[in-house]
């Protein structure tokens, strides 16, 4: 198999990490061109060492010397800030693996689209807060946006087994996340520690609280409408603890594909990254179904967990309503996590701020500036809001 040249934007976070590991176990199917990280110029430097990358960039510009000085001696070039990292994107590379975490993505991410690579994407906040933009873009570029998510990976793979016109509707599992079976007033109490213990997944802070809310798998249902171009009332989500299945399609004659694996972020990476419909090792135990032993299977609840109804809703209601719902779910998750605000005024803060903006931008973003610029206002709405809350824990 020849050789593909790959970038990773967000190398040092969790899918960043996964995708290391798997570049390392496959050295002789890629050549790393650049990789992109945010503040931990350490870490960036090591993983650019260790991948014998070309490039290195660091968002936050005052890594830039710790950066430099990390890197000595290795031969590889490197940057800090927003033009670098704009620069490591535009280094030629057949596959850019996109995994920065939340809506500082979207600008690098949409930048990645070029003529004549790939495109694999973890960053689902891009597809969330732009995501006609982001396809339409995609599309007209001829650029493949293959889904890392493992739900819309296994989705993509399930797919192939007949044709869009003859699927009926698509359903996404969710392990339903910590608090599954509390009660509600248990869940009000939550703290951000327990909702940091995800039971099945190792993932950053950010998708890891979204998983605890349901918001994830509300995200994820406007992702799957992008990336499969499939209308809300066709999209369903169903709580599956084992996390074992990823995705469901089912077809008008009954049958139903669907895609199963190991909850590893691994499996979906090494998909995305293989040259379809070619397949690579995954170099780990195989999943063992009996040792398992059950597979369940129960009824998403949006009465506890909000946030799945207000991203539907959003999805529903379109405009500029899901870039809203993405960017003050970011602030409010951020507030919980530095115990500004309770559990459940995560998704009070995103249905006060989607309702104050209601309106206010009726169509979807035509492009990314404009994403941002709404995503913008957005947040300083969801810091006001969170303020006259008057809420704030001591
Ligand atoms: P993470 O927080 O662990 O990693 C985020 C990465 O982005 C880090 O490398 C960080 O340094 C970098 N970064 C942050 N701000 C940046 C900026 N302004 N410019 C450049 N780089 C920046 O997050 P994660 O869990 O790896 O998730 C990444 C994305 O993948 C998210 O959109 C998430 O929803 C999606 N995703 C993650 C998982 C998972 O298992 N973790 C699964 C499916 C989808
Ligand atoms: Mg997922």
């Amino acid at each position: 198999m020849e050789k593909r040249s790959i970038t990773i934007l967000g190398a040092t976070g969790s899918v960043g990490r996964s995708t290391v590991d798997v570049v390392l176990s496959h050295r002789e199917s890629f050549d790393v061109v650049a990789v992109v990280g945010g503040s931990d110029a350490g870490a960036l430097a090591d993983i650019a060492r260790r991948l014998g990358a070309r490039f290195a960039a660091l968002a936050d510009e005052a890594g830039a010397g710790a950066l430099a000085d990390a890197l000595s001696g290795s031969g590889i070039a490197h940057g800090a800030g927003r033009a670098a990292v704009m620069e490591a994107v535009d280094h030629d590379a057949d596959i850019v693996l996109a995994a920065i975490s939340g809506a500082a993505g979207l600008a690098p991410t949409f930048r990645a689209l070029k003529p004549g690579r790939a495109l694999a994407l973890a960053n689902k906040e891009c597809l969330v807060s732009a995501g006609a933009a982001f396809m339409r873009r995609a599309r007209e570029l001829g650029v493949p946006v293959l889904p890392v998510d493992s739900e819309h990976n296994a989705l993509q793979q399930a797919l192939g087994a007949g044709l869009v016109e003859d699927v009926v509707s698509l359903t996404l599992t969710a392990s339903g996340g910590p608090f599954r079976t509390w009660s509600a007033q248990e869940i009000a109490a939550a703290t951000p520690a327990q909702a940091l213990k995800h039971p099945n997944w190792s993932m950053g802070a950010k998708i890891t609280i979204d998983s605890a809310t349901l918001m994830n798998k509300g995200l994820e249902v406007i992702e799957a409408h992008h990336l499969f171009d499939v209308e809300p009332a066709r999209l369903d989500v169903v709580v599956h603890p084992q996390s074992i299945v990823h995705g469901l399609v089912y077809w008008r004659d009954g049958s139903i594909t669907a895609g199963l694996a190991a909850p590893d972020m691994r499996v979906p990476i090494i998909n995305a990254l293989a040259p379809a419909p070619r397949r690579l090792d995954f170099d780990a135990p195989r999943l063992d179904l009996a040792t398992i032993g059950s597979l369940t299977f129960e009824r998403a609840d949006d009465v506890r967990f909000r946030c799945l109804a207000l991203a539907r809703a959003a999805l529903v209601e379109g405009g500029a309503a899901p870039t809203i719902l993405n960017a003050a779910n970011e602030i409010a998750v951020g507030a919980f996590i530095a115990r500004q605000i309770g559990f459940l005024e995560i998704a009070g803060s995103v249905e006060a701020v989607c309702e104050r903006m209601a309106g206010r931008h009726a169509h979807a973003p035509v492009d990314v500036e404009e994403a941002i610029a709404i995503d913008e206002e957005a947040r300083s709405e969801t810091r006001g809001a969170i303020l006259r809350r008057g809420s704030l824990l001591n």
